[in-house]
């Protein structure tokens, strides 16, 4: 991998612009997760348990050794960043 110094100016401008839409990124997903979770609470859906999936009615997050960051139920499979 190249050397941060070893960047040409283009490079360094074309990471800086990534750099802020993945912080944009971020911020958008947080507003979905946190409307994804009063949307549940209003209809009265909000498990004791922690890490419950917001897409789907799984009940917490079950660690996948292949594919870690996803939900290994079948009916789930949703990524770690949706379950709440
Ligand atoms: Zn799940
Ligand atoms: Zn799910």
């Amino acid at each position: 991998m190249a050397k941060q110094a070893d960047l040409t100016g283009d490079q360094r401008e074309a990471f800086q612009k990534n750099e802020a839409d993945f912080a944009e990124l971020d911020k958008q997903l947080q507003k979905v997760r946190d409307g994804a979770r009063s949307r549940l609470r209003e209809v009265g859906y909000e498990p004791d348990e922690s890490q419950w999936c917001l897409r789907c009615a799984c009940p917490n997050f079950e660690r996948d050794h292949y594919h870690p960051r996803k939900c290994a139920r079948k009916s789930c499979q949703h990524l770690d960043t949706v379950h709440f």
